[in-house]
């Protein structure tokens, strides 16, 4: 599908009047769209909740849209904990799926109330030290070890991921839960990323229908939800077409039916806790082209870098880029579009088909939205950049400004001799 940013040339000549690029851009109407359409496609599920993962766009004005639809804020840390709770959302709308988990975060969590995800079995000792008791709802991260295949194909290596625990803990865990107090539990699961297919929630629903009814025969726990989790991908790449949520929510409405209704477990609640399909579509980076440089490649340097954006330099993640104004024009040229790092992984794009750019122009580099700005560092002493949202009534607001130097010598404030923090 050909792809079109949802910004003009025009607006951005207009945005940088007063924000200076590189920045991050959010598309109000688009995520509200897709918000609604998440929502209505699992309208038949009456408990359903879709816990945004905060870590894909940690941003209170993102998470306060969400919030509109009733969904909730899964959380993996102290901080995201404390920005989920800044933003209004109750212990019911948080999920807590950490692992590893400090004895603080797990702390903080209980005391807000959170839905509690255990990683680990021994997370159940750990936890009941660490608070004094064991909630009465839990959830447990189950991971069935070997691979997880759809029609396809292999889809990813649950047996070579740190998360969640086997099937004969998973069932223990339920036993000494219950016996400690816990009344209500959850089983979640996430066994492959970026899947861009319709078929891997309805898949990994059937198997967790089915654990869940075994769970209940062999424990007799009261299970009340199953979390999907994440990894419902988008197509980064123009051939590939997007996944239909209507037509996923069908399909893990169909295993319900199948599963579930029968073993008299109807009123179990769908959660899920979808990060990139919920924000990477409609999140840019609008940057500008400052330098062109020939030698034995073709190079177009950006004012981005990766520390705004990644993805292409840890994972070589393809990233579509469009030159705004030149959105018809022929891709005449074959360009790396790189940025300012001292590093030369730091390429948006390497041998890609564009238009001619000029000095000046500016680039949109797509699907950003989610794992984008908030896997941005500091390397080479750059700074983050400012987080906007373009508004449904078409004007702008920033959500987040860009670093300053002071913000990079913050923890030194300590320091008063070197007198950086002026
Ligand atoms: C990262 C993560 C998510 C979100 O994954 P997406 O691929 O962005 O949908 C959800 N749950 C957990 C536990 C995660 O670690």
């Amino acid at each position: 599908m050909k792809k079109i940013p949802f910004v003009t040339k025009e607006q951005v000549e207009e945005m940088v009047k007063t924000f200076p690029t590189p920045f991050h851009l959010y598309d109000e109407a688009g995520i509200r769209k897709n918000a609604q359409a998440v929502k209505d496609a699992f309208s038949w599920n009456p408990g359903f909740r879709e816990y945004f993962a905060v870590k894909a766009t940690p941003n209170p004005f993102i998470l306060k849209i969400l919030k509109d639809y009733d969904f909730g804020c899964d959380c993996s840390s102290y901080t995201e904990l404390l920005m989920s709770d800044a933003c209004g959302f109750d212990g019911k709308h948080i999920m807590f799926s950490s692992n590893d988990t400090p004895a603080e975060d797990f702390k903080l969590a209980a005391k807000l109330g959170a839905i509690i995800n255990l990683d680990d079995f021994t997370h159940i000792q750990f936890l009941e030290d660490t608070i004094g008791y064991i909630p009465e709802t839990i959830s447990c991260r189950y991971n069935p070890g070997g691979v997880f295949e759809l029609s396809n194909g292999i889809m990813d290596n649950p047996g070579d991921s740190k998360y969640g625990m086997t099937k004969d803990q998973l069932i223990e865990a339920f036993k000494i839960l219950k016996s400690k107090g816990a009344k209500y539990f959850g089983v979640h699961a996430f066994l492959a990323s970026n899947t861009v297919t319709n078929e891997y929630y309805p898949t990994l629903a059937k198997q967790l229908f089915e654990l869940v009814v075994e769970i209940k025969e062999k424990t007799g726990c009261d299970v009340k939800f199953v979390n999907l989790s994440g990894g419902v991908g988008i197509p980064y790449t123009p051939d590939k077409e997007p996944n239909d949520i209507a037509v996923i929510g069908d399909g893990v409405h169909k295993a319900f039916d199948e599963v579930l209704v029968p073993a008299g477990m109807g009123d179990v609640s769908i959660f899920c806790e979808m990060g990139r399909f919920m924000l990477a579509p409609y999140g840019c980076v609008v940057t500008k082209a400052i330098h062109e440089k020939h030698i034995y490649k073709e190079y177009i340097g950006v004012d981005a870098c990766a520390v705004n954006l990644m993805r292409p330099a840890v994972y070589g993640s393809y990233h579509h880029i469009t030159v705004l104004g030149k959105e018809d024009a022929e891709c005449t040229e074959t360009y790396d579009v790189v940025g300012s790092l001292c590093e030369n992984c730091d390429k948006f794009a390497i041998d890609r088909k564009l238009p001619k750019i000029d000095m000046g122009d500016y680039l949109v580099i797509h699907d950003t939205g989610a794992h984008g700005f908030s896997m941005g560092y500091n390397y080479n002493g750059k700074l983050r950049s400012a987080e906007l949202l373009l508004q449904e009534d078409g004007s702008v607001k920033m959500i987040r400004r860009a670093e300053t130097p002071k913000d990079y010598f913050a923890t030194f404030d300590c320091f008063e001799e070197l007198g950086l923090c002026k």
